[in-house]
């Protein structure tokens, strides 16, 4: 996979927190009864439909490496009803780290939880590099509130457990527990993701052969995927009418 450096999605340090700037962005992002102390369920993370994305760049990167993020960036926008606001300054709803050591992202409304400053995604790829266009699709996947598509719970990778364990410790560095939450452990709520298992996704992890049964496997993909659009556009509807939602008389 040469330098493929595999997307840790980022973790809202604080997913009470988490919680309640999400269902104070979309009511729709609410659970059923709340959520518990005890067990941290899974919630929505999306942004509030019809609202303008701040996005800002931290550690003024040169300006042709800033326009080749937002060209690949603006490629999700005619599918969703935000629209996205490229900002000067270190506060945005999306604070985007380039030159980063890895690359990684929160999902969703989790990036108003991060204060100004601090980034909310991470791109180590560069222009030029075989993963750019991927990676940038694929963590602004994420910034829209996407998950890993090869957690859907249709997935069913045929894992070789122990050689990914090795393989991504060796080669990323990646722990046990990082490796189960990014590669192994399907995702335990099936509203999160409303599409059918898609191995053309952008967010689809490559998958070598090497690390499953010997046949199964998954390329590098480097578009979004017509599944991605319906989904994001399920998620994200945009109004095809004028109706103004005023109640209609006979
Ligand atoms: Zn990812």
């Amino acid at each position: 996979m040469c330098n493929y450096k595999p997307c840790v999605t980022l973790k809202a340090v604080d997913p009470r927190v988490a919680y309640q700037v999400a269902v104070a962005e979309n009511g729709d992002n609410a659970l059923p009864g709340g959520i518990s102390i005890r067990a941290v369920a899974m919630h929505k993370q999306l942004w509030a439909g019809g609202r303008v994305l701040t996005i800002a760049f931290l550690g003024r990167p040169s300006e042709p490496l800033k326009e080749a993020v937002r060209v690949l960036i603006r490629e999700w926008e005619p599918y969703v009803n935000l629209s996205f606001d490229f900002i000067e300054g270190n506060n945005a709803d999306i604070k985007i780290q380039t030159n980063a050591d890895q690359n990684g992202s929160l999902i969703g409304t989790d990036a108003l939880t991060i204060k100004a400053g601090q980034p909310t995604m991470l791109i180590k790829a560069m222009p030029g590099d075989f993963d750019f266009r991927t990676v940038v699709l694929h963590e602004f996947g994420h910034a829209l509130g996407l998950h890993h598509e090869h957690l859907h719970l249709d997935a069913n990778i045929p894992w070789n457990k122990e050689k990914v364990y090795e393989e991504y410790a060796t080669k990323y560095g990646m722990s046990k527990e990082e490796v189960d939450v990014n590669l192994l452990n399907p995702l335990s709520i099936d509203d999160i993701l409303v599409g059918v298992y898609d191995t053309t996704s952008i967010m689809h992890y490559p998958v070598e052969k090497e690390l499953t049964n010997g046949v199964f496997e998954v390329p590098m993909n480097t578009d979004i995927s017509s599944e991605d659009k319906r989904v994001i556009q399920l998620l994200y509807p945009i109004a095809h009418s004028h109706y103004d939602g005023s109640c209609e008389h006979p």
